[in-house]
């Protein structure tokens, strides 16, 4: 069986978790009952899906005007086939979105153009705007970490998740852990978290 207490003695960043590590934190969520392989599989074929740029792109008036009346989707079409079905700046497969090379604040509407479009990971699309510049890159999304910090550290009060939400990087408002912290609440509920009394809430 896996258990918590054996990914306490796994490395303290998530940067630097192996594959096995990985692995393991999959049959802990699997063995503890907060996931089955068929929900996981289902949430990773859902993100391997590549994006709706039919939707994003080809519906987008400002790429229409490039191209002749019912012309532009097979244009987006084309663009989409060519290319690599990777994250332009991490490389994984998942969540890519259609997004500018130079961005639209520098080109403003010029910059809709599809030799002007790259695929970029969901993270790395967030990571890359100006308001996350000062909290620096996260390894994963911030919602996969609030999660990572609650089920790999299993902090016992609000105030020491908020502290290592912090810690890890995450700059959001503080109403972000505290919504995620009702995890832990349900959990201890069902026998399978501890809170200490020392808890805010
Ligand atoms: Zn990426």
């Amino acid at each position: 069986m896996a258990d918590y207490e054996t990914m306490r003695s796994f490395p303290n960043s998530d940067r630097d978790w192996s594959e096995e590590n990985w692995k393991y934190l999959i049959e802990y969520l699997v063995e503890s009952g907060m996931a089955n392989y068929k929900e996981i599989a289902s949430l990773v074929l859902g993100h391997l899906n590549p994006s709706q740029v039919g939707t994003s792109v080809a519906s987008n008036r400002s790429f229409q005007e490039h191209y002749p009346k019912g012309e532009c989707w097979a244009a987006v079409r084309q663009w989409h086939f060519d290319q690599t079905g990777k994250c332009a700046d991490c490389g994984t497969r998942l969540e890519l979105q259609a997004d500018h090379i130079i961005p639209k604040e520098v080109l403003g509407d010029a910059a809709n153009t599809l030799d002007n479009l790259t695929l970029r990971c969901r993270r790395c699309n967030v990571i890359k705007r100006p308001s996350h510049k000062q909290g620096g890159k996260t390894f994963l999304t911030s919602e996969a970490a609030l999660m990572w910090i609650l089920f790999t550290k299993r902090p016992s009060t609000y105030q020491e998740f908020e502290r290592l939400c912090r810690a890890y990087g995450l700059t959001m408002a503080s109403v972000r852990f505290e919504e995620s912290w009702a995890m832990a609440k349900w959990l201890q509920r069902e026998g399978k978290y501890y809170i200490s009394e020392d808890s805010k809430y």
